[in-house]
């Protein structure tokens, strides 16, 4: 039996990310159709338009917009930020959304996935020889980058999707110039058909969507039964108090409600005394 009655996913892009995405989910018999949305309207990584709220809302509005400009009845979308890493700080960090929007059984799951493993950077440069090195360590030509004017008020053009260092010198002297302080401000360039990296993350997502897919609800059957949240409470292997490491999982349904208390996937019974507030506080 088919996963929905009608298979057609609306994927809201600009950039190409249906391809990206179909590996995982046409082997469940969806079929994903491109939708242009001008999703930059919806924030821009390049600091035009300023992000309208909290990144989950925003993904699954994008998903939205795209299942009311082609009238599908499935929809899905992505949304990336980079910056600093949480915790460690100075490493460039990459946290990437998909909502995926389910009006046959009045669902909406929203999955997510970050790591290091990103070439974010940025950097205020005089000259086109100080851009140099971000150049080398970012993968460029392959990944693009993107040029505008460090210091000014918002508004100022930028110069996005550059791939020739001919183009990248000379956005950086017409940035500079448009200044405050004479600097321009170089970056790559996230969106992602500009950044294969994101685009490999973006595949990711697709294969965890796809696993959770399979997994119809014991209640009402709808596909898409999964965890929902950790309950810590792992008890200390060595005096059994509860520490903060997840003791069991919860499972749950988007559509119904319907919710399960599982077993910690990896098998752990008990935490490492370390994690204990008693035995180490
Ligand atoms: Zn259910
Ligand atoms: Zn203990």
């Amino acid at each position: 039996m088919p996963l929905f009655p009608d298979p057609r996913v609306a994927v809201a892009t600009l950039h190409g990310k249906a391809a990206a995405l179909a590996p995982a989910l046409v082997p469940l018999g969806l079929e994903l159709l491109a939708v242009a949305v001008d999703t930059d309207a919806l924030g821009t990584f390049s600091g035009e338009v300023e992000r309208p709220g909290p990144a989950r809302e925003v993904v699954i509005e994008k998903a939205r917009r795209g299942m009311a400009a082609s009238g599908l009845r499935l929809g899905i979308a992505t949304e990336a930020s980079f910056g600093p890493d949480p915790l460690v700080g100075f490493l460039p960090f990459h946290h990437e959304l998909l909502a995926f929007v389910d009006e046959f059984h009045g669902q909406v799951l929203v999955l997510e996935s970050g790591g290091r493993d990103t070439n974010w950077q940025s950097l205020a440069v005089a000259t086109p020889a100080a851009a140099e090195p971000l150049l080398l360590a970012c993968g460029f030509p392959e990944h693009a980058v993107l040029v505008r004017p460090n210091a000014g008020p918002p508004g100022l053009p930028v110069a996005k999707g550059l791939r020739d260092r001919g183009a990248v010198a000379a956005a950086i002297a017409a940035a500079a110039a448009h200044s405050a302080d004479g600097q321009a401000r170089i970056e790559t360039d996230m969106r992602a058909h500009m950044n294969p990296m994101r685009m490999r993350r973006i595949a990711a997502l697709g294969h965890q969507l796809a696993e959770r897919l399979r997994s119809p609800c014991p209640a009402c059957g709808a596909p898409g039964f999964g965890l929902h949240a950790t309950l810590p409470g792992l008890p200390c292997a060595q005096c059994g108090t509860p520490t903060d490491l997840a003791r069991a999982e919860r499972h749950a349904c988007a559509a119904c409600g319907h919710a399960e208390e599982r077993p910690r996937a990896d098998g752990r019974r008990e935490a490492d005394p370390g994690h204990c507030p008693e035995c180490n506080p």
